[in-house]
């Protein structure tokens, strides 16, 4: 029997009872495993293992996909009517998109748990997703001008070329729009990340 702490990026129905969920595992990283008899409404499992919910788990690895037996519910983020499901998609989209089948990765895991217990907001959100990409290579610190490598006034944002810009390479190019003082709070920010993303999906 093998055990791991999981968050529960994605659930598919796969018979009248059953469901294949992706996992990430704070040891194992990503993995599919199969969930017996979940659809039922007597379940033990069935209220552990909801998409973004984290839990310890016991599993079986036998011939294919290895099979859920047991879970107990860490977190379940509270789904209030005032959180932006947006977000939510946002986080499942990156998650089930980057993350390597088999690779663990306790870093980004210990993030994803972070932002799982808080109230799920843009700027927790952005954060974590620009995290997320800074620790797989997909993105360099945001700290100098990607025109000129200056350090001061990095108040423009350029979301052609996915970077912050210096006050007098602005003024000298008008690439680039204003950002407010927080950048991660920004929509601006946030629509040139979530583009940026699926160019990125698109190009992997
Ligand atoms: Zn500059």
């Amino acid at each position: 029997m093998s055990r791991d702490v999981v968050t529960v990026i994605k659930s598919v129905n796969f018979s009248e009872a059953d469901k294949i969920l992706t996992v990430f595992g704070k040891y194992n990283g990503k993995f599919a495993i199969i969930a017996k008899g979940i659809r039922k409404i007597k379940s033990k499992n069935r209220g552990n293992m909801q998409t973004l919910s984290t839990s310890d788990i016991s599993y079986y690895e036998g011939k294919g996909l290895p099979i859920l037996t047991e879970s107990q519910l860490i977190h379940m983020p509270e789904f209030t009517p005032r959180m932006n499901t947006d977000n939510i998609e946002r986080i499942l989209y990156i998650l089930n998109k980057f993350l390597v089948e088999g690779d663990s990765n306790q870093r980004v895991f210990r993030l994803l748990q972070s932002v799982m217990t808080s109230d799920i907001d843009t700027e927790r959100v952005n954060k974590f997703r620009v995290q997320l990409l800074k620790e797989l290579g997909f993105l360099q610190e945001f700290d100098k001008c990607e025109s000129c490598g200056g350090e001061d006034k990095l108040e423009f944002f350029d979301s052609n070329i996915f970077g912050l810009i210096c006050k007098s390479c602005y003024t000298k190019s008008s690439k680039g729009v204003k950002l407010s003082s927080n950048i991660y709070r920004d929509s601006v920010f946030t629509e040139s990340l979530d583009k940026y993303i699926k160019k990125i999906v698109d190009e992997i």
